[in-house]
């Protein structure tokens, strides 16, 4: 009986790496289920923002940020009726022209107090 040396293992999930993605929603459900409210809003709201029309990808989506409509970031309903994305810009006009201009400035402390 000869052995070759070498096998081909097959992989039940197949090539495409389904396995792997699956794994990953998993990781990140767990990891985010408080505060991953910003990747689900992206997802369901997609990757514009709500008041300039500004589109964005996955390179500058980090310039997208998430508005509570209710100015309570703790109201996070899974369905997304509370976010709205908004860009930075958009976003810190929102809050600078409205009450919550101190929630605002607690997440963006770069910016110079008015
Ligand atoms: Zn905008
Ligand atoms: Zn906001």
């Amino acid at each position: 009986m000869r052995n070759k040396g070498y096998h081909i293992i097959r992989r039940p999930g197949g090539p495409t790496g389904d396995k792997k993605t699956a794994e990953q929603i998993i990781r990140e459900a767990r990891e985010g289920a408080k505060s991953n409210y910003r990747t689900q809003s992206l997802r369901i709201h997609g990757l514009i923002c709500a008041k300039c029309g500004r589109e964005f990808d996955i390179n500058d989506s980090h310039l997208l940020t998430v508005h509570h409509r209710d100015g309570n970031s703790a109201n996070n309903p899974p369905d997304g009726s509370n976010w709205e994305n908004l860009c930075v810009y958009c976003h810190d006009d929102e809050h600078s022209r409205s009450t919550l201009g101190d929630y605002f400035s607690k997440e963006n402390k770069s910016k110079p107090p008015r």
